[in-house]
Protein backbone atom coordinates (compact mmCIF):
# COMPACT_ATOMS: atom_id res chain seq x y z
CA UNK A 1 0.00 0.00 0.00
CA UNK A 2 1.04 3.28 -0.76
CA UNK A 3 1.46 6.27 1.27
CA UNK A 4 -2.29 7.99 -0.06
CA UNK A 5 -4.10 4.51 0.18
CA UNK A 6 -3.00 4.25 3.57
CA UNK A 7 -3.90 7.99 4.38
CA UNK A 8 -7.44 7.25 2.72
CA UNK A 9 -7.77 3.75 4.36
CA UNK A 10 -6.96 5.28 7.61
CA UNK A 11 -9.47 8.19 7.27
CA UNK A 12 -11.99 5.61 6.25
CA UNK A 13 -11.72 2.98 8.86
CA UNK A 14 -11.82 5.83 11.53
CA UNK A 15 -14.89 7.38 10.12
CA UNK A 16 -16.38 3.87 10.43
CA UNK A 17 -15.53 3.83 13.78
CA UNK A 18 -12.75 2.07 14.10
CA UNK A 19 -10.46 3.76 16.84
CA UNK A 20 -7.19 1.66 15.91
CA UNK A 21 -7.31 2.78 12.89
CA UNK A 22 -4.01 5.52 11.68
CA UNK A 23 -1.29 5.83 9.78
CA UNK A 24 2.33 4.49 10.68
CA UNK A 25 4.16 7.19 9.63
CA UNK A 26 7.57 5.07 9.78
CA UNK A 27 6.31 2.72 7.17
CA UNK A 28 6.59 5.44 4.71
CA UNK A 29 9.88 7.22 5.26
CA UNK A 30 10.12 7.31 1.91
CA UNK A 31 6.76 8.49 0.53
CA UNK A 32 7.37 11.93 3.26
CA UNK A 33 7.19 14.89 3.77
CA UNK A 34 3.64 15.34 2.21
CA UNK A 35 3.65 18.75 0.73
CA UNK A 36 -0.22 20.00 0.61
CA UNK A 37 -1.68 23.22 -0.76
CA UNK A 38 -5.16 23.84 1.03
CA UNK A 39 -7.81 26.78 1.37
CA UNK A 40 -7.23 29.42 4.03
CA UNK A 41 -10.21 28.63 5.18
CA UNK A 42 -9.62 28.93 9.12
CA UNK A 43 -11.72 25.07 9.76
CA UNK A 44 -8.93 23.80 8.12
CA UNK A 45 -6.92 24.68 11.07
CA UNK A 46 -7.45 22.13 13.40
CA UNK A 47 -8.77 19.83 11.02
CA UNK A 48 -4.88 19.09 9.39
CA UNK A 49 -3.16 17.46 9.53
CA UNK A 50 -4.87 15.52 11.89
CA UNK A 51 -7.29 14.55 9.65
CA UNK A 52 -4.67 12.73 7.08
CA UNK A 53 -2.84 10.95 9.70
CA UNK A 54 0.46 12.61 8.87
CA UNK A 55 2.90 14.09 11.92
CA UNK A 56 3.50 17.81 11.87
CA UNK A 57 6.98 17.55 10.96
CA UNK A 58 6.38 15.54 7.85
CA UNK A 59 3.63 17.89 6.46
CA UNK A 60 4.60 20.73 4.64
CA UNK A 61 1.41 23.27 4.10
CA UNK A 62 0.74 25.67 1.89
CA UNK A 63 -2.45 28.04 1.82
CA UNK A 64 -4.45 30.10 -0.59
CA UNK A 65 -7.48 31.70 -0.94
CA UNK A 66 -9.49 28.50 -2.74
CA UNK A 67 -6.74 26.14 -2.67
CA UNK A 68 -5.83 27.89 -6.51
CA UNK A 69 -3.28 27.01 -9.06
CA UNK A 70 -3.83 29.95 -11.75
CA UNK A 71 -1.02 28.39 -14.27
CA UNK A 72 1.74 25.76 -14.48
CA UNK A 73 4.34 28.85 -13.33
CA UNK A 74 2.78 30.92 -10.72
CA UNK A 75 3.51 31.68 -7.48
CA UNK A 76 1.83 28.96 -5.95
CA UNK A 77 3.56 26.40 -8.69
CA UNK A 78 7.09 27.87 -7.57
CA UNK A 79 6.36 26.77 -3.94
CA UNK A 80 5.57 23.51 -4.84
CA UNK A 81 8.68 23.38 -6.67
CA UNK A 82 10.74 24.53 -4.21
CA UNK A 83 8.80 22.33 -1.52
CA UNK A 84 10.15 19.20 -2.62
CA UNK A 85 13.20 20.04 -4.55
CA UNK A 86 14.51 22.24 -1.73
CA UNK A 87 12.20 21.02 1.51
CA UNK A 88 12.23 17.19 0.51
CA UNK A 89 8.81 16.81 -0.22
CA UNK A 90 7.52 13.62 -1.88
CA UNK A 91 4.65 13.91 -2.78
CA UNK A 92 2.31 16.93 -3.38
CA UNK A 93 -1.88 16.65 -2.65
CA UNK A 94 -4.19 19.67 -3.07
CA UNK A 95 -6.66 19.40 -0.83
CA UNK A 96 -10.09 20.97 -1.24
CA UNK A 97 -13.08 21.61 1.32
CA UNK A 98 -16.88 21.23 1.31
CA UNK A 99 -18.16 24.72 2.19
CA UNK A 100 -15.72 26.63 0.15
CA UNK A 101 -16.24 30.66 0.44
CA UNK A 102 -14.48 31.13 -2.94
CA UNK A 103 -16.91 28.89 -4.30
CA UNK A 104 -19.70 30.20 -2.83
CA UNK A 105 -19.15 34.22 -3.63
CA UNK A 106 -20.97 35.66 -6.73
CA UNK A 107 -19.30 38.54 -8.58
CA UNK A 108 -21.44 40.77 -7.07
CA UNK A 109 -21.08 39.85 -3.44
CA UNK A 110 -16.78 40.04 -3.98
CA UNK A 111 -17.63 43.69 -5.10
CA UNK A 112 -19.75 44.25 -2.40
CA UNK A 113 -16.84 42.83 0.24
CA UNK A 114 -14.23 44.33 -1.42
CA UNK A 115 -15.87 47.82 -1.37
CA UNK A 116 -16.19 47.30 2.01
CA UNK A 117 -12.47 47.09 2.64
CA UNK A 118 -12.06 50.60 0.34
CA UNK A 119 -11.34 48.64 -2.63
CA UNK A 120 -13.17 50.21 -5.45
CA UNK A 121 -14.61 48.57 -8.85
CA UNK A 122 -11.73 50.62 -11.40
CA UNK A 123 -9.13 49.39 -9.22
CA UNK A 124 -9.81 45.50 -10.06
CA UNK A 125 -9.16 43.89 -13.52
CA UNK A 126 -12.12 43.69 -15.53
CA UNK A 127 -12.37 39.86 -15.21
CA UNK A 128 -13.04 39.71 -11.53
CA UNK A 129 -13.68 35.37 -11.20
CA UNK A 130 -10.78 34.29 -13.04
CA UNK A 131 -8.32 36.83 -11.56
CA UNK A 132 -9.16 35.66 -8.28
CA UNK A 133 -9.93 32.06 -9.30
CA UNK A 134 -13.39 31.95 -8.01
CA UNK A 135 -15.04 28.56 -8.70
CA UNK A 136 -18.26 27.33 -8.83
CA UNK A 137 -17.20 23.43 -7.63
CA UNK A 138 -15.26 22.43 -5.14
CA UNK A 139 -14.36 18.74 -6.83
CA UNK A 140 -13.58 20.78 -10.33
CA UNK A 141 -11.60 23.41 -8.70
CA UNK A 142 -9.38 20.92 -7.24
CA UNK A 143 -9.35 18.18 -10.22
CA UNK A 144 -8.09 21.51 -12.74
CA UNK A 145 -5.49 22.58 -10.16
CA UNK A 146 -3.95 18.92 -10.19
CA UNK A 147 -4.12 19.15 -13.67
CA UNK A 148 -2.03 22.26 -13.99
CA UNK A 149 0.28 21.32 -11.55
CA UNK A 150 0.98 18.11 -13.23
CA UNK A 151 1.38 19.47 -16.24
CA UNK A 152 4.15 22.21 -14.97
CA UNK A 153 7.29 21.99 -15.76
CA UNK A 154 8.10 22.39 -12.35
CA UNK A 155 7.49 19.24 -11.19
CA UNK A 156 9.10 16.27 -12.22
CA UNK A 157 7.00 12.96 -12.92
CA UNK A 158 8.97 11.50 -9.75
CA UNK A 159 6.21 13.47 -7.52
CA UNK A 160 2.90 12.37 -7.23
CA UNK A 161 0.02 14.90 -7.59
CA UNK A 162 -3.17 14.12 -5.69
CA UNK A 163 -6.43 15.30 -5.26
CA UNK A 164 -8.38 15.16 -2.24
CA UNK A 165 -11.78 16.87 -1.13
CA UNK A 166 -12.48 17.19 2.94
CA UNK A 167 -15.48 17.04 4.32
CA UNK A 168 -15.40 20.31 6.71
CA UNK A 169 -17.65 18.96 8.98
CA UNK A 170 -16.65 15.16 9.36
CA UNK A 171 -13.34 15.08 8.05
CA UNK A 172 -13.99 12.69 5.60
CA UNK A 173 -11.69 12.28 2.72
CA UNK A 174 -12.39 11.79 -0.95
CA UNK A 175 -9.88 10.97 -3.28
CA UNK A 176 -10.95 13.19 -6.49
CA UNK A 177 -7.81 12.14 -8.59
CA UNK A 178 -5.24 9.43 -7.87
CA UNK A 179 -1.62 11.05 -8.65
CA UNK A 180 0.42 7.80 -8.76
CA UNK A 181 -1.58 7.12 -12.58
CA UNK A 182 -0.82 10.28 -13.33
CA UNK A 183 2.70 10.30 -12.60
CA UNK A 184 3.53 7.28 -15.28
CA UNK A 185 1.61 8.47 -18.11
CA UNK A 186 3.67 11.76 -17.55
CA UNK A 187 7.30 10.18 -17.39
CA UNK A 188 7.44 9.49 -21.65
CA UNK A 189 6.07 13.01 -22.10
CA UNK A 190 8.49 14.70 -19.59
CA UNK A 191 11.47 12.06 -21.03
CA UNK A 192 10.72 14.01 -24.20
CA UNK A 193 10.14 17.56 -22.90
CA UNK A 194 13.27 17.47 -20.75
CA UNK A 195 15.42 16.36 -24.03
CA UNK A 196 13.86 19.29 -26.08
CA UNK A 197 14.47 21.48 -23.40
CA UNK A 198 18.14 20.61 -23.04
CA UNK A 199 18.92 21.25 -26.36
CA UNK A 200 17.56 24.46 -25.94
CA UNK A 201 19.66 25.77 -22.73
CA UNK A 202 22.52 24.95 -24.76
CA UNK A 203 21.37 27.21 -27.37
CA UNK A 204 20.60 29.58 -24.82
CA UNK A 205 23.85 29.30 -23.23
CA UNK A 206 26.00 29.56 -26.15
CA UNK A 207 23.77 32.79 -26.87
CA UNK A 208 24.87 34.47 -23.50
CA UNK A 209 28.30 33.35 -23.58
CA UNK A 210 28.81 35.50 -26.47
CA UNK A 211 26.27 37.89 -26.04
CA UNK A 212 26.38 38.73 -22.16
CA UNK A 213 30.05 36.99 -21.05
CA UNK A 214 29.91 38.97 -17.36
CA UNK A 215 26.63 36.79 -16.54
CA UNK A 216 27.45 34.22 -14.05
CA UNK A 217 24.40 31.96 -14.14
CA UNK A 218 25.50 29.45 -11.68
CA UNK A 219 25.71 32.29 -8.91
CA UNK A 220 22.43 33.59 -9.05
CA UNK A 221 20.14 33.18 -6.22
CA UNK A 222 16.21 31.75 -6.96
CA UNK A 223 14.12 34.32 -7.91
CA UNK A 224 16.98 36.85 -9.61
CA UNK A 225 16.46 34.31 -12.96
CA UNK A 226 12.64 33.71 -12.59
CA UNK A 227 11.31 37.26 -14.70
CA UNK A 228 13.74 35.62 -17.92
CA UNK A 229 12.79 32.28 -17.48
CA UNK A 230 9.50 32.81 -17.52
CA UNK A 231 9.24 33.73 -20.90
CA UNK A 232 11.23 30.71 -22.14
CA UNK A 233 9.37 28.58 -19.93
CA UNK A 234 6.02 29.74 -21.78
CA UNK A 235 7.29 28.46 -25.21
CA UNK A 236 7.90 25.10 -23.72
CA UNK A 237 5.29 24.45 -21.44
CA UNK A 238 2.46 23.62 -24.18
CA UNK A 239 4.16 20.97 -24.85
CA UNK A 240 3.96 18.92 -21.69
CA UNK A 241 0.36 19.74 -22.17
CA UNK A 242 -1.84 16.46 -21.63
CA UNK A 243 -5.02 15.03 -23.59
CA UNK A 244 -7.98 14.46 -21.07
CA UNK A 245 -7.08 11.36 -19.17
CA UNK A 246 -8.48 9.56 -16.22
CA UNK A 247 -7.46 12.50 -14.06
CA UNK A 248 -9.77 15.29 -16.23
CA UNK A 249 -13.47 14.15 -16.45
CA UNK A 250 -15.57 15.93 -18.86
CA UNK A 251 -16.91 19.17 -17.97
CA UNK A 252 -20.65 19.58 -15.62
CA UNK A 253 -19.56 15.82 -14.37
CA UNK A 254 -19.32 15.93 -10.30
CA UNK A 255 -17.93 11.67 -10.72
CA UNK A 256 -14.48 11.50 -8.99
CA UNK A 257 -12.29 9.81 -11.45
CA UNK A 258 -10.63 7.03 -9.40
CA UNK A 259 -13.17 6.11 -6.85
CA UNK A 260 -11.47 4.98 -3.54
CA UNK A 261 -11.36 1.68 -3.28
CA UNK A 262 -12.69 1.59 0.30
CA UNK A 263 -16.93 1.72 0.84
CA UNK A 264 -18.56 4.54 1.95
CA UNK A 265 -18.77 4.40 5.92
CA UNK A 266 -22.05 4.65 7.46
CA UNK A 267 -23.71 7.48 9.04
CA UNK A 268 -20.58 9.96 10.42
CA UNK A 269 -19.87 11.37 14.19
CA UNK A 270 -19.35 14.86 14.50
CA UNK A 271 -15.40 14.86 13.77
CA UNK A 272 -12.55 12.37 13.39
CA UNK A 273 -9.82 12.53 15.49
CA UNK A 274 -6.93 10.59 14.79
CA UNK A 275 -3.76 9.85 16.41
CA UNK A 276 -4.84 12.10 19.18
CA UNK A 277 -4.35 11.59 22.29
CA UNK A 278 -7.24 11.46 24.98
CA UNK A 279 -8.83 14.29 26.22
ZN1 LIG B 1 -12.13 27.49 1.09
Amino acid sequence: MRLMEAIIDANHRALAGDSSAGLHPAEFADELPLVALTCIDVRLNALLPQVLGVPPEQFIWLRNAGNIITGPQSSTMRSLSLACAVKGGKEIVIIGHTDCQVGKTTTMQLLEKLRAIGVERHMLPDNLNEFFGMFGSDRQNVIKAADIARQSPLIGPKIPIHGLLVDIETGKLDWLVNGYQAAETMTTRWNEFVKSAGQSVDKLKSLTDFNIGEMKFPETKIGETVTNAENWLAEKVHKLEMKPTESAPEAGTERPPVPPRIPLPPPIRPKVHLRRSPK
